[in-house]
């Protein structure tokens, strides 16, 4: 049985807390796309931890914690992280990488801070992590799996054939210094010292697990709207942020995949750059900003404030239909307590036009939000565990919003920790 959670927005949904959470039943978590250029935070008996690698499933000592092919692995900081966590008092988690994966190089990250740099107000506020380098490559067919740090002499000749490219652009466009192939065959060989311990074929252990019965957790980074297809191009990542991408970014069937938990959070939030229909400026904004999240709505992985605005109705709907949500859930709740009214956004007004379908990208920056005003709950409302009771108003809130975006919240999050989750029945089911 496979399970999937998934961003149904812009990410940081709370998808960390989701998935540590559901990972307690799991035996199997992965990570199938994305890189360290995002992050989790999480809450638990261990502390507070922001993994931007590993996957979620690292503080159970019965999971096995599997980095799959999609990924963009960058090898050291995936080590980095794993030392950080037994550092920090979490037991040695069980960690497979994928033999077929690819990893980040130490250019990708130059080429990236390079083009971002030369852009300047062009840019598209990347995390300058070498995603979308790496990415390029990959596709280009001229990345490097995992599995050939293994074969030092193809190693040797490829590097020399990359270089050559690689070095045209640092040295024409980016008037810097070139790659040393020699120096990069051996950061290579350290990669390959670092990562041996846990090189394995995924997609064959993944097949047993399956037919064993185990349970396997699908974990997402980032959420729709960064979609390369599907999401707000070219303000998107480099990996598709899909559920339907966790088969082939892990070697699964398809068809193995049966719950997908789409996270949205009870009001949105975004970093980068690109069309944002509710956004909140000024005070109001500053003020959900400061509230949000736990501690503030500040990148986990970059610390950079958030765009935060109003729940989007039209946003999540489509997130949770190109996810393919059979279950949704609704976080961050309770940071929503200290208002007396709530506005929702329930349609986009595009040309005069009203509409609940979400545009085209370039259509986007035309759409004004429709909104529509719940009374609030004003009252903290973490610590409650039974939906029932949850304030009236609350609940009509979660109620309203299950309505617009036609999907089943089973879930309500009300803190930031383990513990604080509100299963529910849902009215559609
Ligand atoms: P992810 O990338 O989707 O996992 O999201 P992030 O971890 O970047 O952002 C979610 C933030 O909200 C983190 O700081 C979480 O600890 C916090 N969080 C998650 N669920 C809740 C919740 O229900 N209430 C509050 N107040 N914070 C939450």
């Amino acid at each position: 049985m496979v399970k999937a959670v998934v961003g149904a927005n812009w990410g940081d949904e709370g998808k960390g807390k989701i998935t540590d959470l559901m990972a307690k039943e799991a035996d199997v978590v992965i990570r199938f796309q994305g890189g360290a250029n995002a992050g989790h935070t999480i809450v638990n008996d261990f502390g507070k931890f922001a993994l931007h690698t590993l996957p979620s499933g690292v503080f159970y000592g019965h999971v096995t914690n599997v980095i799959g092919n999609g990924v963009a692995l960058n090898v050291p900081l995936l080590i980095q992280e794993l030392e950080h966590l037994v550092q920090q008092g979490v037991p040695k988690p069980h960690l497979l990488v994928s033999d077929r994966a690819q990893m980040v190089m130490p250019y990708h990250v130059l080429l990236d801070t390079y083009e971002e740099e030369r852009l300047g107000g062009r840019s598209f506020g990347s995390t300058k992590s070498g995603i979308a380098p790496f990415y390029s490559d990959k596709f280009a067919k001229i990345g490097f799996q995992v599995s050939e740090l293994f074969d030092e002499q193809l190693l040797r000749e490829k590097v020399q054939q990359v270089c050559e490219v690689k070095n045209v652009l640092l040295q024409h466009l980016y008037h810097r210094e070139p790659i040393d192939p020699q120096a990069l065959l051996e950061t290579l060989k350290g990669y390959r010292n670092l990562v041996e311990p846990y090189v394995g074929n995924v997609s064959a252990f993944l097949d047993r697990a399956l037919r064993d019965g185990k349970e396997i957790l699908l974990e997402g980074q980032l959420g729709t709207m960064k979609d390369p297809d599907h999401g707000i191009y070219p303000m998107v990542t480099s990996s598709s942020t899909l559920a339907a991408y966790g088969a082939i970014g892990a070697g699964l069937p398809p068809y193995a995949i049966q719950t997908i938990v789409a996270v949205t959070k009870a009001y949105s939030s975004a970093v980068g750059a690109g069309p944002f229909v509710t956004e909140l400026f000024g005070d109001e904004g500053e003020e959900l900003r400061r509230r949000g999240g736990d501690g503030g709505e500040y990148g986990a992985t970059t610390g950079r404030p958030r765009r935060v605005g109003w729940y989007d109705c039209v946003a999540s709907k489509y997130g949770c239909r190109l996810q393919g949500a059979t279950d949704v859930a609704l976080t961050v709740l309770d940071v929503l307590g200290y208002l007396p009214q709530i506005p929702v956004c329930v349609g986009y007004e595009i040309a005069g036009q009203v509409t609940t379908e979400f545009p085209v990208p370039h259509l986007l920056k035309e759409a004004k939000p429709v909104y529509e005003m719940l009374p609030g709950w004003q009252c903290d409302i973490r610590g409650i565990r039974r939906y029932e009771d949850l304030p009236e108003n609350c609940r009509r809130y979660v109620e309203f919003v299950e309505g617009q975006i036609g999907f089943p919240i089973t879930m309500v999050s009300n803190g930031p920790g383990r513990e604080d989750i509100i299963y529910r029945k849902s009215p559609l089911q």
